[in-house]
């Protein structure tokens, strides 16, 4: 061998080094720094920007370092690439926090201490909450730079900045002049704590908050009571044969507006936020009152109360109405209490009633059991305790309500399908007095103070109606013309928007903007976020501090007004008027609107897979609310979350590890890579120390390749095409297109496979064969492939891919280099056969020589005659065009044709051994075969033969390649009529 690959000691590199050298470097020449080009295309894009009430940690960092990845491509690509950050302060979990600390909360302080590792004299200021804002602020940009990610922070700014606000007021009055702001009593999600709305920025788990209405069905009890049931499906009242009260479980009679209800403790708590006069007269035992029934309304008959143990006190009013022909719960509940021997004696209970079926459907047509029986029956519940029961109800409520009509005998609703016969019987027992409707949440969510949340009904609330049809129209126009990515999730957004109503838009406290018109309420998190990325494009040009402005080319925060806003971002009104109005220089002025102009709309908004249903929804509708359509938005990208070795992270697991000690440990890029690595984009990825050190092993690795074969960089253009070249240098545009295909479609783990690990598959063959010819590997083949290696790594790996860029020779950036492009003149399809071919022989031949346990001196190789190769053609073309694929038909076809019917009959096996042989290839391989006319398979046998013997032999191994046609072969076994086309035979002796 000409080059021995001499062995590095297996030191590791010096992460934190190499972060601080090309950290400092990037900032000293202002890479990131992005102003308009009118020479190039720009790409403006942006992400979710943080709220600062923690350190980032490593569950926080996969969507922006996502983020980065696509700038750092984009910018390779030859756009002008924005890519800023803001920090989001607004709204009131900043400010309890503060409230916490002032009332020195043993539980927070300590995970400031212990997890956050704040110093002890820090944490005593951050009293007031600016202050923990700024601190997290920093430790959160901190982070961001860290991890290199490529921002452009001149444009930084805070949503409490008073340019900011001048701003969101503009935002607000335009959503008002337009009549999307209306003010009024609706449900929100509330925390009875704070006094103060809930979203999902301020709940335990960032969950949002669903509302739902239940219509309540009221039952008479003794005459002077009501007993209300709670109720998604109110048409089945006509079903009913029992209500279930737990008998474990205190309920209350209590005077609710002019009538006594009897509900649990629970029910009457919330009825209070409901708007209803809510006074407890006395509290009863569950069990009080079973045995005894009510009386239905409806239907003028008695209805017994039954004991249930599945009734949830929280749920509803506490009390259910049985429905045992339809309802999974209520006939698995009776079957329970027909065999409870002592129960049924203790409150002399009859508990055979029912079930009475009301509900038609033909997936549950069965005439001996009812819809409930028989899935009960299929879902083989144990009992009313069963978890299977809920997906059984699901399944049987969503088969009902899609698919199910009202028998014809039932009263007023016969016929009905039951979404109809639902909202009828709902109106009738409404306006009869014998139903109402309540609110409830969906979910049970906690705020982040620790209270559970309830519905209020609040009064004189400000909301943004996303319930206007003209506006949902708009709304699905944009998504329509927008790229989402990954694809699958754009239902969920048309869903959202579908479902979307008034949204309050504004509460009694925390930090933010105050309304523009009604300075008692401030505008909340969800609100002040959703066109903040045209701030963006001002916020470098504003000054909010007027004692500082000195400064010629900024304006003063307190001169902005609708006008100047109306000016830069829409185009209206005069120039000189606005310019004298803001007391700035018309050509600022003009400077700050085309800055807007060259960089709007937003090229893609990265975002986390939980703001689906909120920000992302709201940044879309106030996108198409406020800006014409040449500056709507043009691509979103949604990724999963990050579990922590299979973990949800939490505080309570203590696996919460932030995201700066990560890097300090292991290094920015392999803590990048990891978050990349471990799924695709949607789904939930796992981060693991280990998977981390692997990685960081996998990038030493190609490090110490590359500078072991540092000679390969100072190479001279080779003359030589052999074989191999060709192929290594086709290989490298397919991987060029195949990782760049994938990049655009965000399946960045596609991407990162081929480039660490594929990738390395094609080195060692490469070399191999080059070695085995005793020809050397320090050639422009492989330059160009390590070189192309490195510059497709570097968005995933830039602090890594620059040093190593700067090892071979560079003297430029590579995150500003020429992303690969792909040579047509360099893609030989023959090649991947070619290598392929040799691979396989090798392959083989090893196995037979293990297996006999032989150690080979003459191996003969046969390939197959050109009449086979003929009858592959003709299959393989079959099979692609999907004509005549059975086996019979095609025989027939093949005895009829000249060129190949004397090897059919003489040989019928083979044809069946071909279409096995296409059949087990890849799609990609046969279209390939498909688009070469022939293959020789001799050519690079001959070439291969020097690989074999190294490979399975010694020097004295003599091999032979012939054509099953030769007629002066060497073949004493026969062996050659068993040569296939690309599976040729051999001979070993
Ligand atoms: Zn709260």
């Amino acid at each position: 061998m000409v080059d021995s690959v001499e062995k590095l000691p297996n030191v590791e590199l010096e992460w934190a080094r190499i972060e601080e050298k090309w950290r400092k470097r990037w900032t000293d020449d202002k890479i990131f720094e992005t102003d308009p080009q009118l020479d190039k295309k720009k790409y403006f894009l942006t992400v979710a920007y943080p709220y600062p009430n923690s350190p980032q940690h490593v569950g926080h960092g996969r969507t922006y370092t996502l983020a980065d990845v696509h700038a750092r491509y984009k910018r390779m690509n030859n756009y002008n690439v924005l890519f800023p950050m803001g920090f989001h302060y607004t709204g009131t979990p900043i400010v309890s926090m503060s409230q916490r600390i002032k009332s020195n909360d043993l539980e927070l302080i300590e995970t400031f201490q212990q997890i956050y590792k704040i110093p002890d004299n820090v944490i005593s200021s951050l009293i007031e909450p600016k202050k923990i804002a700024d601190y997290f602020h920093q430790e959160i940009k901190q982070g961001m730079n860290e991890m290199g990610y490529s921002i452009d922070w001149r444009r930084e700014f805070t949503t409490i900045d008073k340019g900011y606000s001048k701003f969101i007021s503009w935002q607000f009055r335009n959503l008002r002049k337009n009549g999307l702001i209306v003010q009024g009593s609706h449900p929100v999600g509330w925390c009875p704590q704070d006094q103060n709305p809930v979203s999902q920025h301020d709940t335990v788990g960032d969950i949002e908050p669903e509302l739902i209405e239940y219509v309540l069905v009221k039952f008479k009890f003794e005459d002077q009571y009501v007993v209300p049931t709670a109720t998604l499906r109110p048409e089945t009242i006509f079903g009913v044969t029992n209500l279930w009260i737990n008998p474990d479980t205190k309920y209350v009679v209590a005077q609710v507006n002019n009538e006594k209800w009897i509900v649990t403790k629970e029910a009457a708590r919330k009825l209070e936020f409901l708007n209803a006069t809510v006074k407890l007269v006395s509290e009863i035992d569950g069990s009080d009152l079973i045995g005894k029934s009510v009386f239905d309304e409806k239907r003028k008959q008695q209805v017994p109360i039954f004991p249930a143990s599945f009734v949830d006190p929280n749920n509803g009013t506490g009390i259910v109405m049985s429905v045992p022909a339809h309802a999974p719960y209520d006939y698995q509940a009776l079957i329970d209490l027909r065999k409870d021997g002592k129960m049924l004696s203790k409150y002399n209970i009859n508990a055979n009633v029912g079930p009475i079926k009301i509900i038609h459907t033909d997936a549950f047509s069965s005439n001996e059991s009812s819809p409930a029986e028989t899935i009960v029956t299929s879902y083989a519940i144990k009992d009313q305790n069963d978890p299977k029961l809920e997906d059984a109800t699901n399944k049987l409520y969503s088969e009902e309500f899609h698919n199910g009509k009202l028998l014809s005998n039932i009263d007023e609703i016969g016929n009905l399908s039951v979404t109809e016969a639902r909202d009828t019987i709902r109106t009738k027992i409404i306006s009869q007095g014998i139903g109402t409707t309540m609110y409830e949440l969906k979910n049970s969510v906690k705020c982040r103070c620790g209270t559970t949340c309830v519905v209020k009904l609040l009064t004189n609330q400000w909301f943004i109606n996303y319930g206007n049809e003209n506006w949902k129209k708009m709304a699905y126009e944009l998504i329509d013309n927008m790229e989402i990515l990954p694809e699958e999730i754009r239902q969920e957004f048309t869903n959202v928007i579908d479902w979307l109503k008034e949204r309050a838009c504004a509460r009694k406290s925390g930090l933010g903007t105050k309304l523009p018109w009604d300075d008692e309420w401030i505008i909340e998190s969800l609100a002040d976020s959703v066109i903040y990325m045209a701030y963006y494009l001002l916020s470098r040009h504003i000054s909010n501090n007027q004692d500082l402005q000195k400064d010629e080319d900024k304006i003063l925060a307190d001169n902005l007004n609708d006008n100047f806003f109306d000016y830069v971002l829409l185009g209206k009104n005069n120039r000189d008027t606005v310019a004298m109005e803001s007391k700035i220089s018309n050509q600022l002025l003009e400077k700050i609107r085309n800055e807007f102009e060259y960089f709007y709309p937003v090229d893609s908004r990265h975002s986390g897979r939980d703001l689906v249903p909120n920000h992302l929804a709201f940044f879309i509708f106030n996108h198409v609310a406020i800006f014409p359509k040449d500056k709507w938005p043009k691509q979103i990208v949604v990724n999963g979350s990050v579990l922590m070795e299979g973990k949800k992270m939490s505080k309570s697991l203590g696996n919460i590890i932030p995201l700066r000690q990560a890097i300090e440990e292991y290094g920015a890029d392999s803590i990048r890579l990891t978050m990349l690595t471990s799924a695709e984009i949607l789904q939930d990825s796992d981060f693991s120390f280990d998977l981390v050190k692997g990685i960081r092993a996998k990038l030493f690795d190609i490090y110490r390749n590359m500078n072991t074969n540092l000679k390969i960089f100072k190479s001279q253009n080779s003359l030589d095409e052999d074989l191999e070249d060709v192929w290594i240098s086709s290989r490298l545009q397919s991987i060029i297109m195949d990782t760049t295909a994938a990049i655009e479609k965000f399946r960045i783990r596609e991407a990162l496979h081929t480039i660490l690990y594929l990738m390395d598959n094609d080195l060692e063959w490469y070399e191999k064969r080059k070695l085995a010819k005793n020809k050397s590997i320090f050639n422009n083949y492989l330059r160009e492939f390590y070189e192309t290696r490195i510059k497709l790594l570097s968005p995933f790996a830039p602090y890594f891919c620059e040093e190593v860029w700067e090892l071979i020779g560079n003297d430029s950036y590579i995150s500003k280099a020429q992303w690969p492009e792909i040579n047509q003149s360099r893609i030989s399809i023959k090649s991947e056969d070619n290598e392929k071919l040799i691979q396989n022989i090798i392959f083989d031949i090893q196995k037979i020589t293990k297996v006999t346990k032989m150690a080979p001196k003459k191996i003969s190789i046969y390939t197959a005659s050109n009449v086979k190769c003929k009858l592959y053609r003709k299959i393989l073309d079959r099979i692609q065009r999907q004509v005549t694929p059975n086996f019979g038909q095609i025989m027939k076809e093949f005895i009829n044709d000249n060129e190949v019917k004397e090897l059919v009959k003489r040989n019928p096996d083979l044809v069946k051994k071909i279409i096995d042989d296409i059949l087990s290839e890849s799609e990609n391989v046969r279209e390939r075969r498909m688009k070469m006319d022939s293959f020789d398979e001799k050519t690079p046998l001959d070439d291969g033969k020097s690989l074999l013997i190294s490979e399975v032999g010694n020097n004295q191994l003599e091999v032979h390649i012939y054509s099953e046609d030769d007629n002066d072969k060497y073949d004493p076994k026969q062996k050659s009529k068993f040569a296939r086309p690309y599976k040729p035979a051999i001979y070993i002796e």
